[in-house]
């Protein structure tokens, strides 16, 4: 069936319009949920559910598809798979969307698979622009730090990317507050800005309000994008009753498997706050996106569903984003690492 895009999708003004925020002091306004193609985006999932979902997020004013170079399985095929549905549908608005990418994480054997080099930065990206068939991404990020590689090496890697039009944007993944305001520097000393960082962010982790790291994007100006701020689907409260077998879980994975049998204490913070979104009129999905965009320095929320009904219901969230105080003091409560 072909697809026409909703020529309602920016229109502020309908029920679950999306909002978008600044990434930081740049000009890039970014949706403010995201979605994520870590998962639900390989070769196992058939394509037709895959073109659903982003033609669906696309509707609703997702504007933001957020892939890496191992993304599948197996490795590459999200990109790949992402790809298809640009040709077949998406490309007449490419010029409306924004296209993630990143190398960290192993990708190919040997030395230059993986890391923080020059060399695996940009062999990788050209390998991702011909899975994708783009000319070029709006992000590129390093996906992790890596202590071997000089974080100078690294940081004019991401330069010369932005420099030959292969990135419009750079940002970095999981690196410390410390390593980020030294990322910033040689950025900044070599005419880029560092545009945004993608930390780990959920009620269940809250390392980037420790860290300093949101202190450290706020005062420089990078933006930031949360992963997994539904803890995998645990802060769904899809566990609560056991492991459904249509579930992440469920099927298990084999990559990173999701363990949801966490402690029984941890369960029952996430029965509490159930309660708290109950009272909310939220679903607890909806209440850990609206939480975590609570504060404004957060830009978005990189988020995955392997069905439509869930990015349907996930963008609910946007409906009730405000907290009262004392909300907010009852989630401090529950909300723990
Ligand atoms: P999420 O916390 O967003 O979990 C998403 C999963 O939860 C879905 O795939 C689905 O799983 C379940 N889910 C979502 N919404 C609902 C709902 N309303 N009701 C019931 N279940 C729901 O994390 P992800 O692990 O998917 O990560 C999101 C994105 O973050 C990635 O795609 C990627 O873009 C980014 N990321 C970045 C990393 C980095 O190092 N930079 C690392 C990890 C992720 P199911 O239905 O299968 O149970």
């Amino acid at each position: 069936m072909t697809w026409q895009a909703d020529p309602a999708r920016y229109d502020a003004e309908r029920p679950g319009a999306m909002q978008y925020r600044r990434a930081g002091a740049s000009g890039l306004k970014l949706p403010l949920l995201t979605l994520g193609m870590w998962h639900n985006f390989g070769d196992d999932v058939p394509l037709d559910r895959q073109r659903d979902l982003l033609t669906t997020a696309f509707d609703r004013g997702i504007t933001h598809f957020d892939l890496a170079n191992n993304y599948g399985p197996p490795f590459g095929a999200s990109e790949q798979n992402f790809g298809r549905v640009m040709a077949s549908d998406l490309h007449a608005h490419r010029d409306e969307i924004l296209v993630t990418t990143k190398a960290g994480w192993d990708m190919w054997p040997g030395p230059y698979g993986i890391g923080g080099s020059r060399k695996y930065l940009i062999a990788s990206l050209d390998q991702s622009l011909a899975r994708m068939g783009l000319d070029y991404v709006d992000i590129y990020y390093h996906h992790r730090p890596d202590p071997e590689t000089p974080l100078e090496e690294t940081m004019a890697a991401l330069d010369h990317i932005v420099r030959t039009g292969r990135a419009l944007y750079v940002g970095v993944s999981s690196y410390s507050a410390e390593d980020t305001r030294r990322a910033h520097e040689i950025l900044a000393s070599l005419g880029t800005p560092l545009t945004i960082h993608q930390p780990s962010y959920s009620m269940l982790n809250r390392w980037i309000e420790r860290d300093g790291l949101l202190d450290a994007a706020g005062e420089l100006g990078i933006g930031v994008i949360g992963f997994t701020a539904l803890a995998q689907g645990l802060l769904t409260g899809k566990y609560l009753e056991g492991v459904p077998s249509d579930s992440r879980a469920g099927r298990g994975s084999p990559r990173k498997p999701l363990d949801p049998n966490v402690s029984p204490e941890a369960m029952e913070r996430i029965r509490g706050l159930a309660n708290i979104a109950e009272d909310r009129g939220q679903s607890l999905a909806q209440l850990a996106l609206a939480w975590a965009l609570r504060d404004p320095r957060v830009t978005s929320l990189t988020i995955g569903a392997s069905r439509v009904e869930q990015l349907e219901q996930n963008i609910g969230a946007l409906d009730r984003l405000d907290f009262t105080d004392a909300e907010l003091a009852a989630i401090d409560e529950l909300a723990q690492d």
